[in-house]
């Protein structure tokens, strides 16, 4: 299925702490891109995480957003309040035979695929040996725990795509990442699905978003043809490293903003994306910004 019309994108943090450098990277990218298109900038609080999200820090990152001047262009959507529309995504998969429940933990993962000589994939996550699969028996007896979507094998696990600044991408689904959790055991709804459901009901035609979510994409790719849903062009953006030289994040320590001068930190983020502006106020920034951001992506 193809795009058409006009571009809406979008920024999709997760609320679990105020925005770091990292994050400013992102949303200031997906803004520039929807500018320098004449298009939509729609925000997305991805706080389907319950536990990890923290209260209040929503409205922080939306003030932080403000004060750099990237205005949301229409209401900001909570993924919380979404959870009958990943129901609807997750019936369909089901009845289409792409979904299943599965009873395994992850020692019960780890013992077949040790069995079977299967080791973790690059980022040390194990790939779903395929047990509860309805064809090698389903549940047997167990009670369910998570949901997993299923992927093909052979060629047509093969998913290529292009992406704006890093060129051709491929993964091989199978070998890469196995049957994916779409819910999962805590009964929370999985990230791969909110987000191509929100996507897809947002209207989203490009999504612009930070290098580390790239190996995401064709799990993402797979989820929009099974949902019959078009796929957004896709850019991922480099990532900010901190001085051990580990991905800047939430989890490692990263500072909060300090949104009471945010020309600097607008222009840490520039930098970040090898944007060169010169400017001594934040409007002019910005304006200037978008030009040299059209001539390198739009
Ligand atoms: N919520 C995700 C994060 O903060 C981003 C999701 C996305 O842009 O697709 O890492």
């Amino acid at each position: 299925m193809s795009l058409t019309g006009p571009y809406v994108g979008r920024f999709a943090p997760s609320p679990t702490g105020p925005l770091h450098a990292g994050s400013l990277v992102a949303a200031l990218a997906s803004w520039l891109d929807a500018k320098a298109h004449n298009g939509q900038w729609l925000v997305r609080m991805e706080d389907v995480d319950t536990p990890r999200c923290i209260p209040g820090a929503d409205q922080i990152i939306l003030q932080q957003l403000a004060a750099c001047g990237l205005q949301p262009d229409g209401p900001v959507v909570y993924q919380s309040q979404r959870g009958h529309l990943y129901q609807q995504a997750l019936d369909r998969l089901i009845q289409q035979g792409d979904a299943y429940p599965c009873a395994c933990t992850r020692a019960e993962i780890a013992q077949a695929n040790a069995a079977h000589g299967i080791t973790k994939n690059r980022h040390g996550d194990m790939i779903y040996p395929g047990t509860c699969r309805p064809e090698n028996g389903g549940l047997a007896g167990r009670p369910a725990r998570a949901w997993r979507m299923r992927v093909p094998s052979g060629a047509k696990a093969q998913l290529d795509w292009s992406d704006r600044c890093l060129g051709e991408q491929s993964q091989q689904l199978d070998e890469a990442v196995g049957d994916f959790v779409i819910k999962r055991a805590d009964g929370l709804w999985a990230y791969q699905l909110a987000v191509v459901v929100d996507d897809a009901d947002q209207g989203i035609t490009h999504i612009v978003r930070g290098e580390d979510l790239t190996d995401n994409t064709p799990r993402q790719i797979w989820l929009q043809h099974q949902l019959h849903q078009p796929t957004p062009s896709y850019l991922h953006t480099p990532l900010v490293l901190g001085d051990n030289g580990e991905k800047l994040s939430k989890q490692n320590g990263a500072q909060a903003l300090d949104i009471s001068d945010a020309l600097t930190c607008l222009k840490m983020a520039g930098r970040s994306l090898h944007l060169q502006v010169n400017a001594s106020n934040q409007c002019d920034w910005l304006a200037q910004a978008i030009q040299q951001w059209q001539s390198q992506f739009a």
